[in-house]
């Protein structure tokens, strides 16, 4: 082989190993989470993801968590979207457009790369994170890069301020479907089994959404990692308070797809999250005062009838 053969064959070896070593882990037993650490050292470091989220008394009320403004999401013209299954979850990548994530007290602007979903075998599990204990059958993630960086994969790895993924749980509604869902589950039989991937298009992220654009003001903030190897602790979390409906059927439709590319194998993808990482020093904010409003009325009513009792 002549040197360039030589680099060229070197060179699809090395991409044969990262893609082996990044495709090997798993949600199961054999490369599952408790696993994760040997192949990727950050997955045990300190500032992980997911957690559980305390009683939002608990947390600090952060008055500069303002609320987001979210650009460019309305309408489907302005963006195209490619829909595919990588085995692990089914991940929706912006392709063109111009999506951008501001406000929520975040540091800069941020562009809008992908999103992707996380659920349970049934409606007891599927969330990442939690509420006081309590999980959701399902967690969207909207992952965003400080614009900054120029680019995803120049600021995955970068500290603290690099991704900022806005998280939405999902409840199972028994009003009927969440038609803001179904451009997208339609689509889901296009891409069944892993590798595949189809166009989706005219599809609104903003109907998904629990709130117009630009009203996302009722939020818990903090600082975490991702949750899927390498565990990059570059990401700055939003959860939302606001729940998203979703229909028992439409909720099937994701239990369907295939961890596998075997056609009909019946290996399909459920209770692909990572179980809740130690919160240790650090703190959850929200962006909401929770003694506000009728905490006030509570203390006038108060003051009133000590007031009374005086005279
Ligand atoms: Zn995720």
């Amino acid at each position: 082989m002549d040197g360039f053969l030589c680099a060229a064959a070197l060179a699809s070896l090395v991409v044969t190993v990262i893609e082996a070593g990044g495709s090997s882990w798993t949600y199961g037993e054999t490369n599952g989470p408790a696993e994760w650490q040997t192949s990727y050292p950050n997955c045990g470091l300190t500032r992980q993801s997911p957690i559980n989220l305390p009683d939002p008394q608990e947390m600090d009320f952060d008055s500069s968590l303002k609320p987001f403004k979210l650009s460019g999401f309305l309408n489907p013209q302005e963006y195209k979207l490619k829909i595919f299954n990588n085995g692990h979850t089914v991940q929706v990548n912006v392709e063109e457009g111009n999506l951008m994530v501001e406000g929520g007290g975040l540091p800069g602007r941020y562009k809008t790369a992908q999103f992707h979903f996380h659920w349970g075998r049934d409606d007891s599990q599927g969330s990442e994170h939690r509420l006081q204990d309590r999980g959701f059958p399902l967690e969207l993630h909207i992952v965003n890069y400080n614009e900054k960086y120029g680019n995803l994969s120049n600021a995955v790895a970068r500290e603290r301020d690099g991704l900022a993924v806005l998280g939405f749980f999902f409840v199972v509604s028994d009003k009927g479907d969440n038609s803001g869902l179904t451009t997208m589950l339609n689509k889901f039989n296009d891409i069944k089994s892993k590798g595949s991937m189809a166009e989706l298009s005219g599809f609104s992220i903003d109907s998904m959404l629990p709130f117009a654009s630009g009203n996302g003001a009722r939020f818990y903030r903090y600082s975490g990692s991702l949750t899927t190897p390498p565990c990059y602790e570059s990401v700055i979390w939003t959860l939302f308070e606001n729940t998203i409906p979703i229909s028992a059927k439409q909720m099937a439709m994701f239990r369907k797809l295939q961890e596998d590319a075997t056609p009909n194998s019946g290996h399909v993808i459920v209770d692909n999250f990572r179980p809740l990482q130690a919160l240790g020093r650090r703190q959850v904010a929200r962006s909401f005062d929770v003694n506000s409003a009728s905490g006030q009325h509570l203390s006038l009513l108060a003051l009133f009838l000590v007031i009374l009792c005086y005279i």
